[in-house]
């Protein structure tokens, strides 16, 4: 019989020296990472915030779409049980104090490559290896925030002078480019989150999709005033911006909501004739195909679009399926 056990951790990251340093836990001469049983009444975030306290003395709050999964197999009394782990990982201060408990005898701080030296585990140079592209990435989106919120300093900028950022895995394979923020997005600061969010979160159940794993952006990232189109200047503002946000995620899939996202991306304009389809992207050097379906917002307005959505995201299902088996057969290659 074949038992499965859940377990969650967070690995730490510093920065001291000018380098990113990573937290290590030692137990003789084995290295770990904080993380341990989720107990009754927790899930893997709050278990993993637990657990890796009590391990090493430190308060955190997880980066909330950072992923890694270890699994390994143990030996229990009449059982083989599978071991999955969750891994997360959170930001700490240069000077965070580190106390460990009675489970292991020492820690360290350490740079990637010295990780690498020290780490037994193919699964634990991984998630190290994982990590490290993950911070990189999500750097490089904070530079891009940073530089993109400051675009109303323009001289005649028209748009709302409050930025929505993107919200997502700095990593994920699906990212989805809707139109500009509405007014409940320019209140929040969050990408769909009103009516037309709701929806896609409906259609994207309908396809199987957890919100969680797609990284959400849109053409233009201020609310235009009245809930009126962005103008083709102010996309042509916004689009360089949106270029180096696609190639640091690098989705393998961008999934285009409506007609200014599939007109930019595919170079088509009659989204009557082209959505519940996918087609190379145009826009950029990256190796994505875009699939296109209409804005949910055009659902909200006229109930009679949501069948047809309904349908799109039906034909989105089989082509994520496609994609994702794909990559499982790729990566069972690489790993005989
Ligand atoms: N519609 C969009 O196109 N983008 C948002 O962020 C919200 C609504």
């Amino acid at each position: 019989m074949v038992k499965f056990e859940y377990s969650s951790g967070i690995l730490f990251y510093k920065y001291a020296g000018g380098r990113r340093l990573f937290l290590i836990l030692k137990r003789g001469k084995s290295i770990d990472i904080p993380k341990g049983h989720i107990e009754s009444g927790e899930n893997i975030y709050t278990a993993a915030i637990r657990e890796s306290f009590e391990e090493t003395g430190i308060k955190s709050e997880p980066d909330p779409f950072f992923r890694h999964y270890l699994t390994y197999w143990l030996k229990g009394k009449d059982d083989a049980i599978k071991k999955k782990v969750t891994m997360f990982i959170a930001r700490v201060s240069p000077s965070v104090e580190v106390r460990i408990s009675d489970e292991h005898s020492s820690s360290e701080w350490m740079d990637k490559e010295e990780c690498m030296k020290a780490m037994h585990f193919k699964q634990h140079i991984q998630l190290i290896n994982h990590a490290d592209l993950y911070i990189n990435k999500k750097e490089e989106l904070d530079k891009i925030n940073a530089d993109y919120a400051r675009l109303p300093k323009k001289d005649g900028f028209a748009l709302s002078h409050r930025f929505v950022p993107g919200e997502g895995p700095c990593d994920a394979e699906i990212m989805i480019i809707g139109q500009a923020p509405g007014a409940n997005e320019d209140l929040h600061l969050r990408p769909f989150i009103g009516r037309a969010g709701r929806l896609l979160d409906t259609m994207l159940k309908h396809a199987s999709l957890r919100r969680k794993d797609i990284y959400i952006t849109s053409v233009v990232q201020f609310f235009p005033p009245e809930n009126r189109q962005p103008t083709k200047e102010e996309i042509e503002m916004c689009l360089p911006f949106l270029k180096r946000e696609i190639s640091v995620v690098g989705p393998k899939l961008i999934i285009c909501l409506g007609r200014v996202s599939s007109k930019l991306l595919t170079g088509f304009d009659d989204i009557r004739e082209i959505h519940g389809k996918c087609y190379p992207v145009k826009l950029l050097e990256v190796p994505a195909e875009c699939f296109v379906t209409m804005h949910p917002a055009a659902g909200v307005r006229f109930k009679k679009n949501i069948p047809l959505i309904r349908r799109d995201f039906a034909k989105l299902k089989n082509i994520v399926k496609e994609m994702n088996s794909k990559k499982d057969k790729s990566e069972s290659k690489e790993s005989q």
